[in-house]
């Protein structure tokens, strides 16, 4: 008997994981890598980097996913909506139960394991939006949730007797004291942090996915650049990443790609990717909110070019300064 768990790395899919395996049960964990994970820090490995710690104390397989095209795609139109933020919780669980189900018959394996608990997450973690997510994945009854079993009708493994249903648990709610007490118990140590890092949970960074959806701008490409530095949205179709430190200049620069603007001062200031709209217009207006945040030492300049075109240079006390107005589109 195989199963497969979605393992995040965070305590609540840790335990789930660990109470199936403990009953005999081979368990593969899959995991999901997303642009907007941040559970690790901005610069580290995010979700990727704790499921893999966590397979290992676990003692149980590990495959990575990478779903991040679908998933942007589904933040374009999302059938069930949007939580509090930019995210699109119940399609996108709906997304990884449906890739996860996939995987599962590839490999013969015969249930899900989640670390849900019902009444946890306002948006996905309720009875009708579990209900809507099993069946929407075409995994009627197959989904087990170990932490809260017993609020639950009894999935299939259970009625059949693959699993013994008296030795799941009954959690409910946002309190997450049972869990860490069972972390102790197992001596699980450095699990991810409970409420997870998704940024599109977060108001500011939201508002520059809801600003690039609306001007249709939003793909991948866009989605992994914007995560970084402050945003700017010049015009509808011309937006700006400026780094904030050092390490985002470089990652900054990094993304230029073809038909970027791409600014980099030769004196102290910040790195930035212009994209969309590349006109001579909107580079004037990049290049004076660069100059806003740049130290005016006589003889530095703005390097600037469009990636795939020769460098241009411009003293930086010559430009004209634009204050910089963050999120200048008005976004719904
Ligand atoms: S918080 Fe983010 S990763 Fe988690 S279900 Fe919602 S959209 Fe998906």
């Amino acid at each position: 008997m195989k199963a497969i768990s979605l393992l995040s790395g965070g305590l609540d899919s840790t335990l789930a994981t660990k109470i199936i395996k403990d009953m005999g049960i081979e368990v593969i964990a899959l995991n999901f890598t997303s642009p907007f994970c941040q559970c690790g820090g901005k610069h580290k490995d995010g979700c990727k980097h704790k499921a893999q710690e966590m397979a290992e104390q676990l003692g149980v397989e590990l495959k990575m996913l990478n779903t991040s095209a679908e998933f942007v795609e589904i933040i374009k139109h999302p059938k069930y909506g949007f939580g509090s933020g930019a995210n699109p919780c119940i399609d996108c669980r709906i997304l990884k139960f449906s890739t996860a189900k996939k995987y599962m018959e590839e490999i013969g394996a015969s249930f899900i394991i989640t670390g849900e608990v019902v009444g946890q997450r306002p948006m996905s973690q309720n009875r009708r939006a579990m209900d809507i997510i099993e069946k929407e994945s075409g995994l009627d009854g197959l989904i087990v949730r170990p932490l809260c079993a017993g609020h639950m009708a009894p999935s299939i493994p259970e009625q059949k007797g693959w699993i013994d249903r008296s030795k799941l648990l009954s959690i409910e709610g946002r309190s997450r004291e049972k869990q860490l007490d069972l972390v102790d118990e197992y001596k699980i140590e450095n699990h991810a942090c409970p409420a997870g890092g998704c940024l599109l949970t977060d108001k500011n960074f939201s508002m520059k996915i809801k600003d690039l959806r609306k001007s249709e701008m939003l793909n991948l490409n866009n989605a992994r650049l914007f995560v970084y530095g402050r945003y700017f949205a010049v015009t509808e179709k011309f937006k700006m990443a400026v780094g904030r430190d050092e390490a985002e200049n470089k990652i900054v620069q990094n993304f230029a790609s073809p038909g970027d603007l791409l600014i980099i001062p030769s004196t102290k200031g910040p790195s930035a990717i212009g994209r969309g709209d590349v006109t001579e217009e909107n580079i004037q207006k990049a290049l004076g909110i660069i100059a806003h945040y740049c130290k005016k030492d006589p003889g530095q300049s703005l390097n600037y070019r469009i990636v795939g075109e020769g460098i241009k240079t411009a003293p930086v006390g010559s430009i004209a300064e634009v204050e910089p107005m963050p999120y200048s589109v008005n976004v719904a």
